[in-house]
């Protein structure tokens, strides 16, 4: 093994072991070869990684702040697509640099999130090459109360949390392929850079929904994944998929369906529930709407509540 340099131990310590509040469940955390923790009795463990790199996941320019908490956010994102409460993190970060500027605002940004949702990062791993971030997130969740991709049922209604295609919006004006006013550019940037997990929603969801997932590629291929896996099809009705007004004022109207459909990074989440339980979801706190239905015949139906065919693009957004 190598010698360990003095600066690398400091910078843990200084940027990562920082949280007063630690969880009664972490017996060992950051400091030791592993961390050790408990998981509560009758509960499962949900585990989940996500890798950001500079320039293919954000782009360069993107605050230190906003890239430690749309890291964790992503992470969090998948934990609440399958109902789960979030506990800790691990951290793997390969660093160009020590800039201490830059870690202080990373940390930060990281931390905020974390400490909404009483987690604890319990260890990690520091590295020098091109900024790259790895997370594992770890969950728990009553016993098989997992909300999975596999579960949705024909004549399930589909749902989708608060709107769709901002993210995609403002990746859209960072590459200045679109201009925004000065009042869109801060929604659509904010929703791009601080997307809010649904770990909310998600733990509401779990003894409502049949089968959930998160936006992260665009809800056409995202609801995709949960209709293969649950070996069914489905009907949207496009002119139905919350838009902001933000993204309402910014393009027209086809454009931000496209968007809407095909842009990702949203960290939505699209689920599917019985005719029997929807009444139930006037229950929860959280903000949804209703865009479609599961069919029995495979393949994904994309229409007009009026029952025109869709014929715009599903893969991606090469028009622009
Ligand atoms: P080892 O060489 O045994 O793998 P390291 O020197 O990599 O240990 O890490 C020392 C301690 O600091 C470990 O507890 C590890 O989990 C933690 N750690 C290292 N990097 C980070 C990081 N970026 N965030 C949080 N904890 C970290
Ligand atoms: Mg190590």
């Amino acid at each position: 093994m190598r010698k360990r340099k003095m600066a690398e131990f400091d910078l843990i310590e200084t940027f990562f072991n920082q949280q007063k509040q630690n969880r009664n469940d972490v017996i060992i955390g950051i400091g030791d070869d592993c961390a050790v923790t408990y998981i509560p009795h009758n509960q499962q463990l949900a585990i989940t990684t996500d890798t950001l790199v500079s320039g293919v996941h954000f782009p360069e320019n993107t605050s230190a702040y906003d890239i430690g908490y749309k890291s964790l956010a992503v992470n969090l994102s998948d934990l609440a697509a399958m109902g789960a409460t979030p506990a800790w993190a691990t951290l793997a970060l390969t660093l160009p640099d020590e800039n201490t500027a830059w870690l202080t605002e990373f940390s930060r940004g990281f931390f905020a999130l974390a400490n909404q949702y009483d987690m604890q990062l319990i260890g990690g791993d520091t590295t020098r090459g091109p900024l790259t971030i790895t997370i594992t997130a770890h969950g728990f969740l009553p016993k098989q109360h997992a909300l999975l991709r596999s579960g949705a049922k024909p004549n399930d209604l589909i749902y989708v949390t608060n709107q769709l295609g901002d993210a995609g919006l403002a990746l859209l004006f960072l590459q200045k392929k679109i201009s925004l006013s000065p009042n869109n550019q801060n929604a659509a940037l904010t929703k791009l850079n601080r997307p809010e997990p649904q770990i909310e929603m998600g733990i509401q969801l779990r003894d409502m929904a049949n089968a959930a997932i998160d936006i992260s590629d665009g809800l056409a291929a995202d609801l995709g994944h949960v209709l293969e896996k649950s070996h069914v099809g489905a009907t949207l009705y496009v002119d139905q998929i919350p838009l902001s007004s933000a993204l309402r004022e910014s393009l027209p109207i086809d454009d931000a369906i496209t968007l809407a459909l095909t842009a990702g990074d949203d960290y939505e989440l699209c689920f599917t529930i019985s005719p029997e339980k929807e009444k139930l979801l006037a229950n929860t706190n959280g903000t949804y709407t209703k865009i479609g239905v599961i069919t029995a015949a495979t393949g994904l139906n994309l229409q007009f509540s009026d029952g025109r065919k869709y014929h715009g693009n599903t893969k991606g957004y090469q028009h622009f």
